[in-house]
């Protein structure tokens, strides 16, 4: 029987557990968070096509909202796009892990002080393991050339319906500040409505009050009456524009998983896909060793980023080639395409022929600045 320590009861973490424990029970657990839930404060969500049918299981027992289309507009396209939605928040993945753990198998509110291959230090306590899986968020990305995905999202409720009853991914009608900047709307129910401001950049400085006045406004446009603010989480999300993933596996020969190990889609920052598919490759491993965890997952991220050069590139285009008030038209460019290089897309699955056709067409940019921008850094 092993025993097998996860270091951070967050997105990955907390899914990797939750694997654990359906797949290997005989494994003897511990999930650690430092806060006093576990997954922060967060709705992730996914494309239908993000997450295939042979790892569903992972999010069972995980309450969920589904659409089954979502929309997307800009200043000369506006589509319905015939794939389906899902948005898990965090307070529900909280309920998982408490109903699908056994009481010894986590501790909250417990912050680790070290985390080694076979040991974690906690409260001065040393614990011991055959592996420690560090699954504590982002560290220090200093090997990577990041742009950034900066957000802040509401809750509100409205005293009327809203009139939404599709998640609008992107809409880039809207003034384009910094960079690429949309609002994102999710319709939780015909009167709760999560608005977000997003837009990319180059800076991770976030002007949360500027962003939240944005949406207040918005708000109180759409028609369901004065809305009440129900919460609010914010986010500063990497967009890998170049680097290295190894500088993020080089101290220790500790296994990772969530961001802490560099697994997430380059180009919109989503990283519940990635957990979800390794909480499914670690339930079934073999060998619960770190040595054996450590090759497992290591392998995986510099395979996953080797395949992934080419939204790389397409964040250089989308930083690099185009004024800030002009980057939306590489995606205006892009939602011309059928819904399945979409979903492709957003699986970070394109075959060669999506990634030609991406190209293809007439240039949303100046070809001169596309040419520079792909010169730049490539790695
Ligand atoms: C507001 C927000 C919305 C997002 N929306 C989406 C989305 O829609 N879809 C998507 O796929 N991605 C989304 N992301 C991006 C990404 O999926 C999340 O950031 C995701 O939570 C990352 O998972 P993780 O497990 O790597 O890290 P986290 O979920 O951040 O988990 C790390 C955990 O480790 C704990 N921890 C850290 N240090 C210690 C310590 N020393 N001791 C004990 N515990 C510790 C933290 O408290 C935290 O709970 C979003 C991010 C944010 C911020």
């Amino acid at each position: 029987m092993s025993r097998i320590i996860i270091a951070g009861g967050g997105l990955s973490g907390s899914l990797a557990a939750l694997a654990l424990a359906r797949r290997r029970p005989r494994t003897e657990l511990l999930l650690v968070e430092q806060g006093e839930t576990f997954g922060g404060n967060h709705t992730w969500s996914f494309f239908e096509s993000d997450v295939p049918p042979k790892v569903r299981w992972v999010l069972q027992g995980v309450e969920a909202t589904h659409w089954p289309a979502h929309e997307v507009h800009f200043p000369r396209r506006s589509r319905k796009i015939d794939v389906g939605y899902t948005g898990i928040r965090s307070i529900h993945l909280d309920d998982a892990v408490r109903a699908g753990l056994r009481p010894e198998q986590f501790r909250l509110n417990a912050r680790i002080q070290a985390v080694e291959p076979c040991a974690i230090t906690l409260d001065g306590e040393t614990i011991e393991a055959d592996a420690v899986i560090d699954a504590r968020g982002p560290s220090s990305m200093s090997g990577l050339e990041l742009g950034w995905q900066k957000f802040v999202g509401r809750y509100y409720r409205f005293p009327r319906p809203h009139g939404m009853s599709l998640p609008i991914i992107m809409d880039a009608t809207v003034e384009q500040v910094d960079g690429y900047r949309f609002i994102y709307q999710l319709p939780v129910s015909p009167t709760d409505l999560l608005i977000e401001d997003t837009y990319y950049s180059r800076t991770p400085v976030l002007d949360q009050a500027a962003l939240r006045g944005r949406i207040d406004q918005l708000a109180m446009r759409l028609g369901g009456g004065s809305p009440e603010v129900l919460d609010e989480e914010s986010g500063v999300l990497p967009i890998v524009l170049g680097g290295d993933v190894e500088t993020l596996w080089r101290s220790g020969q500790v296994a990772r998983l969530g961001l802490r190990g560099g697994f997430f889609h380059p180009t919109t920052s989503y990283s519940l896909p990635d957990a979800v598919a390794n909480a499914a490759l670690l339930a079934q491993q073999d060998e619960l060793t770190s040595e054996a965890l450590h090759a497992v997952f290591h392998k995986r991220a510099q395979q996953l980023w080797q395949d992934r050069a080419f939204f790389r590139l397409l964040n250089r285009m989308l930083f690099y080639a185009a004024e800030p008030d002009q980057a939306y038209r590489v995606l205006e460019h892009f939602y011309r395409l059928p819904p399945a290089v979409i979903s492709r897309f957003y699986a970070a699955q394109l075959s060669g022929f999506d990634k030609v056709r991406i190209f293809s067409g007439k240039p949303p940019v100046s070809i001169g600045r596309a040419l520079s921008a792909l010169r730049r850094s490539a790695a």
